[in-house]
């Protein structure tokens, strides 16, 4: 997610697939944590950082305050959008400029966004130990796929077998 000098960056509600794929592709191990990341690698994370903090804790005063301390430094420009129903809308949108190379401030205003947006609202972690992806799911949704839902039934079955 790299953008160009003088580009305007608007958030959708699409984006969250786009940072749950992200922080889903992060990786964190031994190897990342000693050398220098790529950009890419350092957005990663800090996307799955935050994530983990909302599913953990949720979206807290505290969390809050910390998005508005990375984003005070971004600019904003009011613009007018266009709408196919035929009624124009106001939207802020960053001016590139102010947060260009700097995946810090980048993920933090994509994240603060998605929270206004309430996109969100239904974050999750899958409850398989060795899958754990983010996904957006309804409450009572425990697993990110059908297959990782099957896997824990088959394992929670074979452990009530061995017991
Ligand atoms: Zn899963």
């Amino acid at each position: 997610m790299l953008y160009r000098k003088g580009q305007l960056i608007g958030w959708g509600d699409s984006d969250v697939k786009d940072l749950i794929d992200a922080a889903n592709a992060a990786v964190i191990n031994e190897e990342t944590k000693t050398r220098k990341l790529t950009y890419d690698e350092y957005f990663k994370i800090i996307i799955h950082d935050w994530f983990e903090i909302f599913v953990n804790e949720g979206i807290t005063e505290k969390a809050i305050k910390h998005l508005n301390q990375r984003i005070q430094h971004v600019r904003f420009h009011h613009v007018l959008k266009y709408s196919e129903n035929g009624l124009p809308y106001w939207r802020y949108i960053a001016d590139s400029n102010s947060m260009m190379s700097d995946p810090e401030l980048q993920s933090a205003y994509g994240i603060t966004h998605l929270l206004s947006t309430g996109a969100l609202k239904n974050l999750k972690r899958c409850g398989l130990d060795d899958c754990r992806k983010f996904f957006i799911g309804r409450s009572n949704v425990r697993w990110c796929s059908k297959s990782c839902g099957s896997l824990f039934r088959v394992r929670q079955k074979r452990k009530r077998d061995r017991d």
